[in-house]
């Protein structure tokens, strides 16, 4: 299923085994098309292409994938949409080996559609994790990067993480898409003041961990 979440951005949520769903996030732009990660390996051809080609737009449009992070509900349909669309596949530096279909390392800035996003490097749930922030339209992809009452993904250092976490409130957000919909807020498109509210219990949480 998709949601239009503004003139220009779509949302695939991808049902995973556990009852959630995972996000791929698409950026129409005028002649070319950006795309942050990509589900299973089903996810392209039921749900992405079919996007896409219902938009009145050709596959090999999208002009780039970028994935968030190295596991495997992010990257799982990378080869297909790769084959298909013949996109350059970017990831973080520190993400490259575990992403065997990456070919392009994550520079400062990657252009989505029309829109520029700065790459910002979140490391705490993964060493590469990155979060995209448009910050003319003020919006903001996370992946996993703020895991909310997850604390099972915090798998680095929690100081690490926090340190992530507080860059990112230093943002201007009005629109803030998450890979899933994690708690406590439970969906994955945040708006206004939600975003805050949520990098902030996801502090909370990680601040409150046992050593
Ligand atoms: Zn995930």
């Amino acid at each position: 299923m998709s949601e239009r979440v503004e003139d220009d951005i779509f949302l695939v949520r991808q049902e995973m085994r556990s009852g959630w769903t995972c996000n791929v996030v698409l950026v129409f732009g005028e002649d070319r098309i950006g795309v942050v990660d990509t589900g299973y390996g089903n996810t392209p051809e039921d749900y992405v292409f079919p996007l896409i080609e219902g938009q009145g737009r050709r596959l090999d449009e999208v002009s780039v994938l970028v994935n968030t992070h190295r596991d495997g509900d992010h990257i799982g349909g990378n080869s297909v949409l790769k084959k298909v669309t013949g996109a350059p596949v970017a990831a973080h530096e520190l993400e490259m080996e575990a992403v065997p279909t990456a070919d392009t390392k994550l520079g400062v800035e990657v252009s989505l559609g029309d829109r520029t996003f700065k790459v910002i490097h979140t490391p705490g749930h993964r060493p590469g994790a990155v979060c995209l922030y448009d910050e003319v339209g003020k919006v903001l992809l996370t992946g996993d990067s703020v895991c909310g009452t997850r604390e099972n993904l915090i798998r680095m250092d929690r100081d690490v993480y926090i340190d992530s976490l507080r860059r990112l409130l230093e943002l201007d957000v009005e629109l803030m898409i998450m890979s899933h919909p994690f708690d406590p807020l439970g969906k994955d498109v945040l708006r206004g003041d939600e975003a805050r509210q949520m990098i902030e219990a996801s502090i909370e949480v990680a601040v409150n961990l046992k050593d």
